[in-house]
């Protein structure tokens, strides 16, 4: 019978639903799920466009290595912001990088 209390003290819920928003987003901001902050881009350009310097080759897991998980899996071209053509040549890269194990298939917990 607490949905009684609730209806009555509104400012308290309020308050208190606003508290527990603020301490999700900080817990989010790590693993950056952008479904609801829309104005909010972390990086628009895919950063092998912006830098025609870096190539993205299969013998290069320094590289490579800002596109997989913790856990090896490649990331997301929404997330990474990396544009079609690259984020093709990337996934090719790390494929061919994981078969001369240069990267990992995956990453089991300890
Ligand atoms: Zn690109």
């Amino acid at each position: 019978m607490t949905t009684h209390d609730d209806s009555i003290n509104i400012d308290g819920t309020l308050e208190r639903g606003m508290g527990a928003r603020k301490e999700r987003d900080a817990a989010g901001l790590g693993k950056g799920a952008p479904k609801g902050g829309r104005g909010f881009a972390r990086r628009k350009v895919c950063r092998f466009c912006a830098d025609k310097n870096v190539s993205i080759d299969y013998k290069d897991p320094q590289t490579l290595k800002y596109f997989i998980t913790d856990r090896g899996k490649i990331i997301p071209r929404r997330i990474s912001g990396n544009c079609a053509k690259h984020q093709r040549k990337v996934s090719v890269a790390i494929k061919r990088a994981r078969m001369i194990a240069l990267m990992p298939f995956t990453v089991t917990g300890k």
